[in-house]
């Protein structure tokens, strides 16, 4: 059974402190994608991502 779940995220850079607040698809195994590929300053590993109300 595959289930996805609308939802919002909220991912921080940990490099310059950048917000991103985007829209994930939620899937079974509670992974949150996104999309979000890269900060505008190139960051694209040291994230917090946390996941919206
Ligand atoms: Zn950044």
């Amino acid at each position: 059974m595959f289930k996805t779940q609308r939802t919002k995220v909220m991912i921080r850079c940990n490099e310059c402190g950048e917000k991103f607040t985007l829209r994930g698809k939620k899937g079974s195994e509670g992974k949150v994608e996104t999309g979000f590929k890269q900060c505008l300053c190139s960051n694209d590993r040291y994230f917090d991502i946390e996941e919206l109300p």
